[in-house]
């Protein structure tokens, strides 16, 4: 216990006292804390302010730094769902964990099928570990497919459902026999999406991995050996990190110092169930917790591309009055014979109920159809034309629900 509290004390006196920054100092007072804390109990370090988005978009990026500009190795801009993307600042070192353990595993020959922004800093971390990591454009799937057998890949990382659709496209038996691990990541892996994803690399180990990409920092992984195999089940990192459950949300402090920019007490959006000490079949002796999904409902994230909230409630804004400021979105996952296709559902209420229903329909379904964005570069209508989603689908109310969870996105489990 005391070594937690040493390295907590740590990182907030880091924070508190580097000469390079002003920003920890500013939020602290905020909360009537002048002086730097002293941290001697986990009751103290729960005094401490809660980092959330907004808090840190009150400063500028290179403000938040608490180093030299050196110590800074990469620099992010998360997809910020508040439409003020902020930046962050990332150290490299800290990504490994993953990339060991399936080296240990026998792992030599990565494909990553990923942004390219998102994932370089993994890939040099990937190769100092001894894995040598090719990154795919996950727009450009098809071009990729002959890389499987050309560089003799052994491993695929990437979000269960994007690693599903290659997979479906790759032919070749013995390029998917090839292939003798998985590292999922960035989604949660949906019980029947894991099912056909063994049908389709019928050899490979499934390694899961929960990282923080704002943090650089790896937070939980979870291997083939551990007894649990829930899909938000993972085990702490054990370097570099704390973690908390505040009312049902996962709040995260990284723990080595220097770091360019620390976070303490940072709500992470995700939703844990259950948080604690725990011995596992692996041979992990340690934190573990599970995760149940988004804890805000802005956003669902499914076959490798991204629904907001945001920008579905935009387009049905642009019918002007014509709809009560009401929007609820379900998205479902089908999967059958090995081929996934998601659907969405746009759940409205016209606010005059005399309007043609059908015509009503079909404008705004055609309006997402063409207008919806899924990624920087991807549209509802490319995702729809390659068969990968079905024609957005929209329900009409006759009234506002009065009991109803407040209107947002979520995926709906068959
Ligand atoms: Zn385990």
């Amino acid at each position: 216990m005391m070594t937690w509290i040493a390295a907590l004390q740590a990182i907030v006196t880091f924070a508190y006292e580097t000469a390079h920054s002003e920003w920890y100092r500013q939020v602290c007072a905020d909360h009537g804390i002048m002086e730097c804390p002293k941290i001697s109990s986990l009751e103290d370090f729960e005094m401490l302010p809660v980092l959330d988005r907004a808090t840190l978009n009150r400063f500028a990026p290179f403000k938040r730094l608490s180093s030299e500009v050196t110590l800074v190795d990469d620099i992010r801009s998360t997809s910020g769902t508040s439409g003020q993307a902020p930046l962050f600042y990332l150290r490299t070192t800290t990504y490994r964990h993953m990339a060991q353990q399936l080296v240990q595993a026998g792992a030599r020959r990565k494909i990553y099928l990923w942004g390219y922004q998102h994932v370089i800093t993994h890939v040099e971390n990937d190769r100092l570990a001894g894995l040598q990591t090719v990154i795919c454009d996950p727009q450009q799937l098809m071009h990729h497919l002959p890389l499987v057998a050309a560089m003799k890949a052994d491993t695929l990382a990437g979000t269960p459902s994007l690693l599903l659709l290659f997979g479906q496209m790759l032919d070749r038996l013995e390029d998917r026999l090839q292939i003798r691990f998985l590292e999922l990541t960035g989604e949660p892996a949906r019980a029947q999406t894991l099912q056909a994803l063994k049908q389709v690399f019928p050899l490979a180990k499934v390694f899961h991995h929960y990282a923080m990409g704002e943090m650089g920092q790896e937070t939980g992984t979870r291997g083939p050996n551990c007894e649990c195999q829930n899909s938000g089940y993972f085990h702490l990192n054990p370097t570099g990190i704390y973690v908390e459950n505040q009312d049902g949300e996962l709040l995260v402090t990284q723990l080595n110092v220097p770091t360019a920019f620390p976070l303490i007490r940072y709500k992470t959006g995700d939703r844990v169930d259950w948080l604690g000490p725990d011995r596992c079949s692996c041979g992990h002796d340690g934190i573990s917790f599970e995760l149940s999904g988004r804890a805000n409902v802005d956003f669902v994230r499914i076959a490798g591309v991204e629904l907001r909230y945001e920008e579905i409630s935009a387009i049905v804004a642009t019918f002007g009055d014509t709809f009560a400021p009401y929007t609820a979105v379900e998205v479902r996952e089908h999967i059958s014979g090995g081929k996934q296709q998601v659907s969405l559902n746009v759940i409205v209420v016209p606010r005059n109920q005399r309007d043609n229903s059908a015509y009503l329909q079909q404008q705004l379904s055609e309006a997402l159809f063409q207008k919806l964005r899924l990624s920087a570069t991807t549209r509802l209508c490319d995702m729809v034309k390659a068969g990968y989603f079905t024609r957005p689908r929209i329900t009409l109310l006759p009234e506002v629900p009065v009991a109803t969870k407040s209107p947002g996105i979520r995926f709906v489990e068959q």
